[in-house]
């Protein structure tokens, strides 16, 4: 990552990536423009890949590229590009505490699966949780393959054998949030992509959405984003993917019976808490985890499941016996995706709105959601709006559950 204090680290405004992906052989190509601000020379975080050239405000430029680390030695100052060509097979980041992290292969696909760390699996970039950027993404792959990514299709063309799909993000996004997926899938529900065989089952299940959107829009302010898409892999996957504008379900996700409807609540509320609302660093993930958590609950009950009390109380008893020594409101690296983390979250949530009475909590996560639309926020954000500090400081700055 990024952000060591021997390094100079620019800040990029504007990701513009023209890539090629041949899944048989799974190889990839392209060229990344990065438009970006600061002084130079500065580094950035990119995987092993091969680079032809790098090229700074369109000039050949020295470099050096190793251990993820890609040194560009140019005097650079305020505004500038950087372009870097590259090519190769992509290979994950591996991390101590998650496992493997980025793009991966499919079956027969492709998925990207960066959080927290794994984007320079597949393009240069600086890899920071709090600096966000537009981007572009153009993906050329065989004609058979349907190429989802963050954002709007904007254009496409079919070359024959491939197929080029082009996409913009407008809204600003953050690194670990933007997201390839490329498979033999069918559209089974708009912006929903599925392989054929699932088309019914994923059909049902993703059925409710539109109305869980309109159920979000009213409890947490307008959906942030021009589009949202959902895609459901081949394969199994152990979680879901957030990504912004777009979530990646496993096949084991879908059963027909709307069995991980929890997790499409779940994914779609990250759109508003960690999408839109971003936090300025890793510790305060519970303002992404315990929302979308809670959220789940906010569905269920909106849809005719355990009210959010019944739900909270089951999660109480769950946490009662585990042991009791993080710290939700600044966990150490090792614990910010630890279950207690998304369940006592959503706890902190549920007493803070026992406390406020719904009209107050509501309208609190609505003007934290217009507040920091597009954002990034902190923990002590969150506390100053929303009042109640010891509440909230016996909810996320003790071990013991309250
Ligand atoms: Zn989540």
């Amino acid at each position: 990552m990024a952000g060591k204090p021997d390094l100079r680290v620019v800040t990029v405004r504007h990701y513009d990536l023209e890539l090629d992906y041949k899944p048989h052989s799974a190889r990839l190509s392209g060229r990344a423009v990065l438009t970006a601000a600061g002084d130079g020379p500065f580094v950035l975080d990119f995987g092993p890949f091969h680079i032809a050239k790098v090229l700074v405000n369109g000039k050949p430029a020295r470099y050096t590229h190793r251990a993820g680390k890609l040194r560009v030695q140019a005097a650079v100052r305020g505004e500038f590009t950087v372009e870097v060509r590259y090519s190769g097979k992509p290979q994950p980041v591996h991390t101590r505490h998650w496992g493997d992290l980025g793009w991966d292969e499919l079956t027969d696909g492709a998925i990207v699966a960066s959080q927290p760390f794994g984007a320079p699996s597949w393009f240069p970039c600086v890899d920071l949780v709090s600096q966000k950027a537009t981007y572009r993404i153009s993906m050329t792959a065989p004609s058979p393959y349907t190429v989802v990514c963050n954002g709007v299709l904007v254009d496409g063309h079919v070359g024959g054998s491939t197929t080029t799909w082009v996409y913009s993000s407008t809204e600003p996004m953050a690194t670990y949030l933007a997201s390839v997926q490329i498979g033999q899938y069918v559209e089974v529900a708009p912006r929903v992509f599925a392989p054929a065989r699932l088309r019914r089952a994923a059909a049902f299940d993703f059925a409710r959405q539109p109305r869980m959107i309109e159920v979000f829009s009213s409890l947490f302010g307008p959906y942030p984003f021009a589009d949202y898409s959902v895609v459901i892999t081949d394969d199994e996957l152990e979680v879901p993917i957030e990504a912004q504008g777009l979530s990646t379900f496993g096949a084991n996700h879908v059963d027909g019976r709307r069995g991980s409807e929890r997790l499409v609540a779940h994914e779609l509320a990250h759109q508003w808490f960690g999408n839109s609302v971003g936090i300025a660093a890793w510790e305060h993930i519970w303002l992404n985890e315990g929302f979308a958590c809670y959220a789940e609950w906010l569905w269920s009950e909106a849809s005719g499941g355990p009210t959010a009390e019944v739900m909270a109380a089951r999660a109480r008893t769950l946490l009662s016996v585990l042991p009791q020594d993080i710290l939700i409101g600044s966990p150490a690296e090792e614990h910010w995706f630890d279950d207690r983390v998304y369940k006592r979250g959503a706890l902190t949530l549920h007493a803070l709105r026992v406390e406020l009475g719904d009209d107050s909590f509501f309208s609190l996560l609505r003007e934290w959601t217009s507040r920091h639309r597009h954002g990034t926020v902190t923990t002590e954000d969150f506390v100053s709006l929303a009042g109640h500090r010891d509440l909230l400081n016996r909810w996320l700055f003790a071990p013991k559950l309250p």
